[in-house]
């Protein structure tokens, strides 16, 4: 039994653990079994639509919950199963619950799932993505993959070819973290993405006098708009924050000010509501200093 919920509150495993070898090693040997006993989850963040204030999608971020150690957070296990080359049966564990869960959500409803650099550069990929679908019969413009700069600096043929075939498949593409690696303008020439994702570093100084941040976020939307992509505004925390981002046209908006993390169940919950429309969380979220 978890002793944590969807709505974030998670007794993290700070990265600092980590600073021992030996321990980083005990990790890996207990993610090797962390998906046969059961101990992985899935909870979904909204992404909200600006205009409408409509929840479009979420995002699935993964859960461990440790025996032992609590929640730890994905910051701290995906890099630890890259390393350990478990991070393909994680990633593919993801795709499969990710599709069964949004087949139960209303059909307006997409579901967004990080996909790694090695994940994306393992050539099972787009099998398992068949096969998700084929199980769960969410059609496949429901599934939105994040990719990170990351995939760019393998093999270029292969990654070309590689989005080609997921082209084909109908998924869409989205560009994660956009602001915060090379961000070469390269990728967006060559990908075929259907939105970028503004990185939260690059957001959570725009609001402060002074900041260059607006300008750059006011260049990427138009860049975007002009390539008929979609934009997301992560880790919006402040209302602040969420009108400034309102004002310089980004499309859709992610982050605590609207929701944090929720269960399948606490979604669906909302969304069988009829409550397709989500209010900023208010007072609670103003900036207190
Ligand atoms: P990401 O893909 O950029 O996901 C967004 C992160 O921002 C999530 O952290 C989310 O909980 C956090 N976040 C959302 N709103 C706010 C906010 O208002 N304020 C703040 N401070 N944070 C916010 P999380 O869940 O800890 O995930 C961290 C990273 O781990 C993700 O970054 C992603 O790169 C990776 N990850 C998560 N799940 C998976 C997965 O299933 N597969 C792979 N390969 N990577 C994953
Ligand atoms: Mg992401
Ligand atoms: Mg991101
Ligand atoms: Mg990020």
């Amino acid at each position: 039994g978890a002793k944590t919920d969807g709505r974030g509150r998670y007794r993290f495993f700070s990265t600092e653990l980590l600073a021992s070898a030996e321990e980083k090693r005990a990790l890996e040997e207990d993610l090797r079994d962390a998906l046969i006993r059961d101990q992985m989850r899935l909870v979904y963040q909204p992404i909200v639509q600006c205009h409408s204030g409509r929840i479009t999608g979420v995002e699935a971020l993964m859960r461990w919950d440790h025996p032992d150690k609590g929640s730890i957070s994905p910051a701290v296990f995906i890099p630890i199963a890259e390393e350990a080359g478990l991070v393909g049966r994680l990633g593919d564990w993801a795709l499969r619950q990710a599709c069964e869960d949004a087949a139960k959500w209303p059909e307006h409803v997409r579901v967004a799932v990080n996909v790694s650099p090695t994940q994306f550069g393992d050539g099972t990929l787009p099998t398992t993505i068949v096969s998700a679908l084929a199980t769960s019969g969410l059609p496949a413009d429901r599934l939105e993959l994040e990719i990170t700069e990351g995939v760019f600096l393998g093999d270029t043929a292969a990654s070309e070819h590689m989005f080609a075939t997921l082209k084909k498949i109908g998924v869409r593409l989205a560009l994660d973290d956009f602001g915060t690696g090379y961000s070469s303008l390269g990728y967006l020439r060559s990908a075929p993405f259907d939105k970028i994702k503004i990185d939260q570093t690059f957001v959570r100084e725009a609001t402060l006098p002074g900041s260059r941040n607006s300008a750059i976020i006011a260049a990427i939307v138009a860049l975007a708009e002009a390539l008929g992509m979609d934009t997301t505004a992560e880790g919006i925390e402040y209302l602040d924050q969420l009108a400034l981002i309102r004002r310089l046209g980004v499309s859709h908006v992610q982050g605590w000010v609207y929701s944090k993390a929720l269960t399948s169940d606490e979604l669906r919950a909302r969304l069988d509501d009829g409550r397709w429309a989500i209010e900023p969380s208010g007072p609670s979220m103003q900036r207190s200093a």
